[in-house]
């Protein structure tokens, strides 16, 4: 059944078959344009009346560059209220390209961009590390876009942002930004997700909270990292040297400890590259935004900053195929490949210790601290836990994620498939699109066994000590349930799935699924042999 409306500037729009259903509302097509589509609220929200006068005061002020001259879409940003004739209201946003599109999360993984789900793009699998570049390149741009009218992303989480196959970047959900008009009128952004949450929001409540831009420049600066560094996320993924277990990413990223940082604790992890692979001004802008920022957030780079650094970076191809900056002296995805060999090696013999050591001299490199700056400052600050709310308005495809057999910086690919920006770096705004536009509504969850037993694997894989916790919730950050650890081998029964924190585990990959055991308890499935498809939790 097709819903009718009117505009505000008086036109009528017939509304197709909804396209995808999320937690605010429901995402319609529009029958006479193809390049919109309207996100209707539903009727029973009790913020109605604040969230038109944030969209009508974003409408009011567009970012230059929230669509490039070829008709691009980078930001999603409100066009036009509507009423429907069922009383019910919404907006106008642009159509999003979803046939060439993913998920951020997608291409940053290197599991994921190899081994693209079958009813995904496929040109991830032809991804360079050269191209992530660009992709954080134009993920900047986006950003600047967001700054320029002094709005803040606020919830800068890999589901609302999606690249298609010319490495451009689209920012969704811009309606969750928050946004001050000229009155001074301040709506703000209740939501955002503890791994890309700067630290000095840590505790805070974000309903009652004015962000400042340098929240999203944290976040930046970990969609960069994920980017160039394998997907490895700075505060998560690292060798723990102080005492007890590893804090959580937002107690380190209070202290600004990040893997392979300047005094840092997390050491760089033996499968993940050292940040001192990269450009010395690359190093620099992650030691303001994660070891400076940690204490003054207004040391983090601007969107600006980083794009420019990223348009200097010279990439050169080993002669394994991999891609690199300029100037290593040796290729660190050569250095991981090897280290990833020798694990094989020593699992597949007897006897061996559980936790591999690199071979001596393998990685020169590993140990090099990141450069000090001279005003630098770094130190432990306080320590505290941070619960935030999650939500994920789905407009893009959800591709979800697969737990696989990690075989991540797989030599350069035939780049045929693939296209590549090419033209003035300084707007990205190269190629246009031209798949057809589509907005592919998120398939059913079709239902599999009511329970599953599966055994535990992989948990030696992390570097320190084996096991894994039993927690309460499918965060990364939550406490045990129970006081023992899974180890290796042993079997459990799964009752349900649930969507939490992504977890990096090398080996077995990157999932943000996970299960709930019969105790009670979520263990991430990247630690299972098996994944099967169970009901949500
Ligand atoms: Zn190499």
């Amino acid at each position: 059944m097709s819903l009718s409306a009117h505009l505000s500037d008086g036109r009528q729009v017939v509304l197709g078959p909804a396209l995808a259903k999320a937690g605010e509302g429901t995402i319609y097509p529009l029958i006479d344009d193809p390049t919109l589509v309207a996100k209707v609220f539903h009727a029973d929200r009790n913020d109605l009346d604040q969230k038109r006068a944030k969209l009508a005061a974003m409408i009011a002020a567009p970012p230059v560059g929230a669509t490039q001259s070829d008709g691009f879409t980078v930001l999603t940003w409100p066009q036009q209220l509507l009423t429907g004739h069922d009383g019910r209201f919404g907006y106008l946003m642009s159509r999003v390209d979803t046939s060439t599109a993913v998920e951020i999360h997608t291409l940053s993984n290197p599991v994921n961009r190899a081994d693209p789900l079958p009813s995904a793009p496929q040109w991830t699998r032809h991804a360079t590390w050269g191209h992530l570049v660009n992709v954080a390149a134009n993920l900047c741009l986006a950003v600047e876009a967001v700054h320029s009218v002094n709005a803040v992303i606020g919830d800068f989480q890999e589901r609302n942002i999606l690249v298609n196959d010319t490495t451009r970047v689209t920012l969704v959900d811009c309606d969750s930004m928050q946004f001050s008009d000229a009155e001074g009128h301040r709506y703000l952004c209740p939501v955002g997700r503890p791994e890309f949450t700067a630290p000095e929001l840590a505790g805070t409540d974000l309903s009652t909270t004015l962000r400042d831009p340098a929240g999203d420049l944290f976040a930046l600066a970990v969609h960069v990292h994920l980017l160039l560094m394998a997907g490895n996320h700075p505060f998560l993924r690292g060798v723990w040297t102080g005492p007890g277990d590893q804090p959580d990413a937002m107690t380190l990223a209070k202290t600004g400890e990040w893997a392979g940082g300047p005094g840092s604790r997390l050491h760089t992890h033996p499968l993940a590259p050292p940040p001192t692979f990269l450009p010395a001004a690359i190093q620099a802008l992650f030691v303001r935004a994660f070891s400076d920022g940690a204490r003054t957030p207004a040391s983090r780079p601007t969107a600006a900053e980083w794009r420019a650094a990223l348009q200097t970076i010279n990439v050169v191809t080993c002669n394994r195929g991999h891609q690199l900056p300029a100037g290593n002296p040796q290729c660190p995805w050569c250095a991981i490949d090897a280290e990833r060999a020798l694990r094989k090696q020593q699992r597949a013999a007897p006897a061996q210790h559980p936790i591999p050591v690199p071979a001596a001299g393998s990685r020169p490199w590993a140990e090099a601290p990141v450069p000090v700056p001279a005003n630098g400052s770094w130190g432990p600050g306080r320590i505290a836990a941070v619960a935030v709310a999650v939500v994920a308005l789905v407009i893009a495809i959800p591709l979800g994620l697969r737990a696989l057999q990690a075989d991540d910086n797989s030599p350069a690919q035939s780049q045929s498939t693939y296209r590549t920006v090419t033209a003035d770096p300084n707007t990205y705004a190269a190629q246009a699109p031209t798949a057809t536009v589509t907005v592919t509504q998120q398939p059913a969850f079709t239902p599999g066994p009511s329970t599953a037993t599966a055994t535990i694997v992989g948990t030696c894989d992390e570097g320190g000590t084996c096991g894994v916790k039993q927690r309460t919730a499918p965060l990364v950050s939550a406490p045990r349930l129970v006081s023992t650890d899974l180890r290796d081998g042993d079997t459990v029964t799964l009752m349900c799935q649930a969507t939490g924190d992504q977890r990096t585990s090398e080996g077995h990959g990157t999932s943000s699924m996970w299960y709930r055991l019969a105790n009670g308890a979520y263990v991430n499935s990247v630690y299972f042999n098996a994944t099967p498809g169970l009901p949500a939790c």
